[in-house]
């Protein structure tokens, strides 16, 4: 059964049917978590679900060693089912739950909302900025502000980033609720360190030695290089805006600031590392198998990425242009393009993140716990 067209009650009886099938088959043990966590499961509950396809990242390993998938009348196609079952689970949890619909046209709604951004900020941008800030040739300090005063640009930004984290961060916790581990609290205190090196080593992405399945059976170590370059440059764009606050605030000088400063360097080292990180990623998403997908996952996965590299590009746009008649505009736009992606982060790709984390610290709880309880037998 394809999975793009699938009302929430079919989906779920179909995850359940292919899940029913897996804890039966066992084949792809040790592939990643998910089948360690299936082990001598018959029941499979919405939370069950919804913190499998989390655990899931998605490797399509299981596919391709798959001896149910099509053309066999099974029918198995575990990597597409948990991809639209996490999808789901992402719009089930989202804060405030009305955001939730947003993920059924995630393309059309997100590009809409950021266009409509960036519109409107051009529009006050022109209508409130002198033509003498905005179409001069000026990189003396302070010039962005006369562009967009900084307490508009800081305000914009502030509650923008405020709004996504808001809601980020009540869905993860609504998700949590939902599915957290039945352990006690020293198993789940005990497996915050494993969890923690999980996520940030993305050792899953390993599946336990070959990699993920990017072009057919080929596997690479490409999926787990380019998240790491990419999250590598967002850290360091992070760690620019923060020289930046603290040689305004601290300092007292305004930006622009010299090629030479720590700002500008981690920007723009930190700018052409995540665009490699995210080139990559696209190269993968284009050249990857979809029939073990979830198309609007998929569409869901290259949005994000492409937005991201808007907002990078268009950062260094600003810093290449600065001394040019062009930079207040391209300013504007890159501002625009930072408030908009903050405002569609809480519907957008953005949630897998903190949403696999809560799977991963699961999964690492209930390991702690039944590790635990082992040794107490042994005892
Ligand atoms: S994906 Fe296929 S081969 Fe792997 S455990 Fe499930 S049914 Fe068995
Ligand atoms: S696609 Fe990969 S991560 Fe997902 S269930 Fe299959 S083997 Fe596990």
């Amino acid at each position: 059964m394809s999975t793009a067209d699938t009302s929430t009650d079919e989906l779920t009886a179909e995850a359940e049917r292919v899940l029913r099938i897996c804890t039966a088959c066992m084949y792809c043990d040790g592939l990643c978590p998910v089948f360690p966590a299936i082990d001598d499961k018959h029941e499979f509950r919405l939370s069950d679900l919804n913190y499998l396809s989390n655990l899931c990242h998605n490797c399509r390993g299981c596919w391709y060693a798959c001896q149910y998938a099509p053309p066999h009348p099974f029918a198995v196609n575990l990597p597409a089912t948990l991809a639209a079952v996490r999808r789901r689970s992402y719009a089930d949890h989202l804060w405030p739950p009305v955001l939730g619909r947003a993920f059924g046209s995630p393309v059309t709604g997100i590009a809409a909302i950021v266009s409509l951004i960036v519109l409107a900020t051009l529009a006050f941008v022109l209508l409130s900025s002198p033509p003498a800030a905005l179409f001069g040739a000026d990189d003396s300090e302070g010039a962005f502000y006369r562009v967009l005063p900084w307490s508009i640009m800081a305000g914009a930004a502030g509650a923008s980033l405020l709004w996504a984290v808001a809601c980020i961060g009540l869905a993860t916790l609504r998700f949590w609720r939902t599915m957290a581990p039945d352990v006690p609290r020293g198993a789940l205190l005990r497996a915050l360190a494993p969890a923690l090196r999980d996520i940030v080593t993305l050792r899953h992405l390993g599946g336990g030695g070959p990699g993920c399945n990017d072009v057919g059976e080929r596997t690479s170590h490409h999926r787990r290089l380019f998240h790491h370059v990419m999250v590598a440059g967002f850290a360091g764009t992070a760690l620019s805006t923060v020289s930046a606050a603290i040689y305004h605030h601290a300092l007292g000088v305004a930006a622009p600031y010299p090629l030479a400063s720590l700002p500008v360097l981690l920007g723009l080292v930190g700018g052409v590392v995540m665009l490699a990180g995210i080139a990559g990623l696209l190269w993968i998403e284009h050249r990857a198998d979809t029939e073990p997908s979830d198309r609007t996952e998929v569409a869901l996965n290259v949005t994000f990425l492409i937005l991201l590299g808007l907002v990078t590009l268009s950062g260094l746009a600003v810093l290449a242009f600065r001394e040019t008649p062009a930079m207040g505009l391209l300013l504007a736009g890159h501002l625009g393009l930072v408030f908009g992606f903050f405002v569609v982060l809480p519907f957008s790709k953005a949630v897998h993140a903190p949403f696999r984390a809560a799977a991963l610290l699961r999964a690492a709880a209930e390991k702690a716990a039944a590790g635990a309880r082992s040794k107490r037998d042994r005892g």
